[in-house]
């Protein structure tokens, strides 16, 4: 197999989901349909199997993902997981790829912005735990870029994390 993608590239808007695939050229392409609203992003599976991921955004049908555009490129949260076919299992973040389970050694993350410790450490509460996504909410930046700056926090001894059932909480040291 060829080398995986490592970077999202968006071919712009469609209306339709076949003409979003349409659109497709190469792994890791991809177009979000948007009709009215955010519907869904069609991916070429950037494992280059040949296969197309939709991505449900609409939240009104459906589990749906949260999506971002912030910074170098979309954003999507939680992880995409294939579970039949490939296999894929990745993270899209500011535009980068990012592979669990495989490929993985090839993996970039987006750069770290520091100035971000502040605003999570803001957010931790003593007692109360909360999640990366809790967290981001609060302060309004990506999951993604939160669950790392928290996890450098605990590295640091300023917060502490342990996992729940619904995924990994932190608190203030
Ligand atoms: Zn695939």
């Amino acid at each position: 197999m060829t080398d995986p993608a490592r970077m999202v590239r968006m071919v712009g808007n469609a209306e339709y989901r076949d003409q979003a695939e349409a659109a497709l050229l190469a792994p890791g392409d991809t177009s979000m349909v948007f009709r009215v609203r955010p519907r869904s992003i069609v991916m070429a599976c950037p494992d280059g199997c040949g296969e197309t991921l939709v991505i449900n955004l609409d939240n009104r049908a459906d589990k749906a993902w949260r999506f971002d555009m912030r910074g170098e490129g979309l954003t999507l949260f939680p992880s995409v997981w294939r579970e039949g076919g490939c296999e894929s299992h990745f993270i899209v973040w500011r535009g980068h790829i990012l592979w669990c389970d495989r490929f993985e050694e090839g993996n970039s993350e987006p750069v770290y912005n520091p100035e971000i410790e502040d605003a999570v450490m803001s957010a931790l509460h003593e007692i109360q735990p909360r999640s990366a996504v809790e967290l981001a909410e609060a302060i309004d930046e990506l999951v993604w870029d939160v669950n790392r700056a928290a996890g450098r926090l605990v590295g640091q001894g300023l917060a502490r994390s342990w996992k729940t059932k619904g995924g990994w909480v932190f608190v203030r040291a």
